[in-house]
């Protein structure tokens, strides 16, 4: 094939694909930058916005294998991802400047859901996107605590400003209320307060906003669903039969309220031994994989037990905790299928044409 052929069935071929975060094609979009055929080698270019940052390897090799297809003589194919600034459309009716809203629930407490919230907030801030975290279990606050911040949320020009971790702009009912004080709901407050979380804080452009729900009840999700379209749930459930009967229900309570399931998360799966490096699976492991796959939804990985993850992350630490190397595969791992759920969901979308996935 002639290079202006082969370029022109690359244009053709890889602009097919669809970009993970709106699910139009990669040609639509103007997101195919530059393709340079050098007798049987190629570099392709590819624009992404930091919203699909944490899954541009596999982007990557995508774009590299449909390459391949379209011209088998090619030898070498490069990929490059180059970054796109895609400003957020504003959601809902809270006009909010979010890509992604991501609810974490849990069927009961104790099973590490603000644990896995925060640490899904920081594994994907840490892989380039833009996330935001914001704590809707107004019963039990307990994200400032585990960031180690505090600090009272000042209001600027009508605005409430949160509290930051790093780069992670954070809102806690934990910065307005004692720790040790008991906050006592009714429905229209609580209703009010989450209102008040997504309209009134600064939260700036995000790609993701991870919100930590209450365990149990569906109050908050019902208030969520109606004031935004969330983009999905995540239930966090640890391995005992018992822990997983509570996330059927998580599971259920989501979907009466019409919140789609982006899946499961295994916490304090297996624990390895820091002395022998064997593995003790204390509370079983991968009953949740299979009861997800039960349940049709799917399974988005397993977060070991570990005892510096809980003593760091009750002193405050939890990004330290989440950035060991052990954790931080594990969480890139459940982050990866994360955003690989968003993608499909994005693709699913009325788009049109049927495309391949990129
Ligand atoms: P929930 O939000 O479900 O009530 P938390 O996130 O507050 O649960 O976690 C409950 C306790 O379990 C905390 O002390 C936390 O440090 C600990 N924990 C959570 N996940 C793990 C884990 N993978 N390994 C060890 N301890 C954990």
């Amino acid at each position: 094939m002639e290079t202006t052929q082969i370029r022109d069935r690359l244009r053709t071929e890889v602009g097919q694909l669809r970009d993970p975060e709106t699910g139009r094609s990669l040609q639509t979009n103007d997101q195919l930058g530059a393709i340079e055929v050098d007798h049987t080698k190629a570099r392709i270019t590819v624009r992404l916005s930091s919203h699909s940052r944490p899954i541009s390897d596999a982007v990557k090799a995508r774009v590299e294998e449909a390459a391949r297809v379209a011209v088998p003589e090619l030898t070498d194919v490069e990929v490059v991802i180059e970054p796109l600034e895609r400003p957020p459309v504003p959601l809902g009716q809270l006009g909010l400047p979010v890509k992604s809203v991501i609810a974490v629930g849990s069927g009961k407490g104790g099973v590490g859901k603000s644990t896995v919230a925060a640490a899904l907030a920081i594994s994907l801030a840490d892989s380039g996107a833009r996330v935001g975290l914001m704590d809707a279990d107004v019963y039990g606050p307990s994200l400032p605590h585990l960031l180690g911040i505090s600090g009272r949320p000042e209001v600027v020009n009508g605005k409430i400003q949160p509290i930051y971790f790093e780069q992670i702009p954070v809102m806690s009912m934990g910065f307005l209320v004692e720790p040790d004080q008991a906050v006592i709901w009714r429905g229209p407050m609580l209703h009010g307060s989450i209102t008040q979380f997504l309209r009134d804080t600064y939260w700036g452009a995000l790609d993701y906003l991870i919100i930590d729900m209450p365990p149990g009840t569906g109050d908050v999700a019902l208030t969520l669903s109606q004031l935004l379209p969330l983009t999905g749930a995540v239930v966090v459930c640890t391995p005992q039969q018992v822990a997983l009967l509570d996330a059927i229900k998580a599971v259920s309570m989501f979907r009466k309220t019409k919140i789609p399931m982006l899946g499961i998360v295994e916490n304090m799966s297996g624990f390895v031994c820091p002395q022998c490096n064997k593995q003790y699976d204390i509370f079983g492991r991968g009953g949740a994989r299979e009861k997800a796959e039960e349940l049709g939804v799917p399974f988005l990985g397993e977060l070991p037990i570990n005892i510096a993850l809980r003593e760091q992350s009750d002193a405050g630490q939890l990004a330290a905790a989440a950035r060991d190397p052990v954790n931080a595969a594990a969480l890139r791992r459940i982050v990866f299928a994360l955003v690989e759920q968003v993608a499909q969901q994005a693709a699913a979308k009325p788009h049109g044409p049927t495309l391949p996935v990129l």
